[in-house]
């Protein structure tokens, strides 16, 4: 059992000073039986060390931006350079255009982009810059995924398959969730109907185009083609958050993936952008068609701002993150260690008789302890979160860093090796034989 006494007493401390102890509400450990979380004090590569000097496979790679690993050394360069040259400047500089003009040919559906400072104000605005192009204010959006937590998207659904919201999050006002209706993933129907009843007030739909918020789900065959032709026949746009899925499965958005095999019919109207694209410093960016993209200030009357935004730090470190992206064989590699795993896992898991549905896209993969399939947030939430906490707990023990949530993914990244694969596999081994013998 290693010892985490010095990740307990920074807990401690930190519940003094910061609210809940800590920045961000899904580093807490509440969803997996309280207590502290672990405190990390250095990265390299796929691992990371706490307080206490125990080392960690890093499976949640920051939720998602830490493709490269760890104080990977393009990252290291870049922000050097940033540091030797200013950090911020408030006026335009070159990169910005460079960054702009990469994220444009990795994702043909972009003709203009803006740079933010998180996926949450990327999304935030793609909902302002809708309603300002279609002069309507209801969006739709789709049961389980997060886009942040701006006012309009922390809506949550209401009973029945088609509902006006209900605020997820004290201090929204009832009045805005019912500019917000909630619709089932991957229900062509469900999405129909809402368009049908609501039609004329809706400026968007918005949608995580693969799923990453409630496991990793896979949209069904003709769901995008679909969900693009009855929104556009409704008058509305589409938006897609790729915060999670950009540059994730391959070097473009999850719009151009393989995985779909009409990339026009599922074009978004616009896109929001961050985590990868950043190369592990804040970032945001959102884009779209030109004549959509007018309506932002200073062109158009759609505001939005940011004294950060473009930040030289932040453009380096993303131009570096996509230089690394763009080299050959980089995705093949993490699918196949994502492959090994994950295929792993499930061979294990039946073997001790636990019941698991495994998702995988790319280097990323979702275990839930469930015998049924996993294609919305329902059949996410019908799943053992005790389960998934004992084994959450079961992994930290062994050195392995999974998300403190049921709902998260494991990450591969391109610091990953065999040899982590095998290490993770016998510490899953560990933890399904003790599973039975109980
Ligand atoms: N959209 C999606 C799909 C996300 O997963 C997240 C963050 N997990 C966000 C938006 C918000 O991004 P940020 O935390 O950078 O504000």
């Amino acid at each position: 059992q290693p010892s985490r006494s010095k990740s307990e007493q920074l807990y401690e401390e930190a519940l003094k000073h910061i609210v809940g102890g800590v920045n961000s509400p899904s580093r807490s450990f509440k969803a997996v039986g309280g207590g502290a979380p672990v405190f990390m004090k250095r990265g390299q590569g796929a691992y990371f060390w706490d307080e206490d000097g125990n080392r960690y496979i890093d499976y949640l790679a920051a939720y998602g931006p830490i493709i490269l690993g760890h104080a990977h050394p393009a990252i290291a360069e870049a922000l050097a350079t940033a540091a030797a040259s200013g950090t911020l400047f408030g006026t335009p500089t070159e990169w910005e255009i460079a960054f702009a003009r990469k994220l444009k040919a990795a994702i043909p559906s972009l003709d203009k982009v803006r740079f933010v400072n998180s996926g949450t104000e990327a999304v935030m605005t793609t909902i302002r810059v809708a309603r300002a192009y279609t002069g309507r204010a209801k969006i739709i959006k789709f049961a389980g995924c997060y886009h942040g937590h701006s006012d309009l998207v922390l809506v949550a659904a209401g009973s029945g398959p088609s509902t006006l919201g209900i605020p997820d999050s004290a201090g929204i006002p009832v009045s805005l969730a019912h500019e917000v209706i909630t619709v089932p993933y991957n229900d062509s129907e469900a999405l129909q109907a809402a368009l049908e009843r609501w039609g004329d007030d809706v400026a968007a739909v918005m949608i995580e185009p693969i799923v990453g918020n409630f496991g990793m789900v896979a949209p069904k065959p003709g769901y995008l083609e679909q969900l693009c032709r009855m929104t556009r026949d409704n008058g509305s746009l589409v938006i897609y958050d790729e915060v999670i899925t950009g540059f994730r499965f391959h070097y473009g958005g999850a719009q151009n993936y393989s995985l779909f095999e009409d990339h026009a019919a599922i074009e978004p109207d616009l896109t929001a952008l961050g985590k990868i694209i950043g190369g592990g410093l804040p970032i945001g960016a959102y884009g779209g068609r030109d004549e959509i993209m007018e309506q932002v200030a200073p062109l158009g009357p759609a505001y939005q701002a940011g004294t950060m935004a473009g930040n030289p730090a932040s453009m380096l470190c993303g131009l570096a993150c996509l230089d690394e992206l763009a080299k050959p064989g980089v995705y093949e590699g993490m699918e196949r260690l994502a492959i090994k795993l994950s295929d792993g896992i499930s061979d294990l898991a039946a073997a001790a008789g636990i019941p698991m549905t495994v998702n995988r896209i790319g280097g990323a993969f979702s275990t839930h302890f469930c015998d049924h399939p996993v294609t919305n947030y329902e059949e996410a939430q019908d799943t053992d979160s005790e389960q998934f906490a004992a084994f959450f707990r079961g992994m930290l023990k062994q050195g392995i860093c999974l998300a403190p949530s049921k709902y998260e993914a494991w990450f591969l990244t391109l610091a990953h090796r065999e040899a982590d694969i095998e290490e993770t596999l016998i510490a899953v081994k560990n933890i399904f034989n003790m599973h039975t013998k109980l």
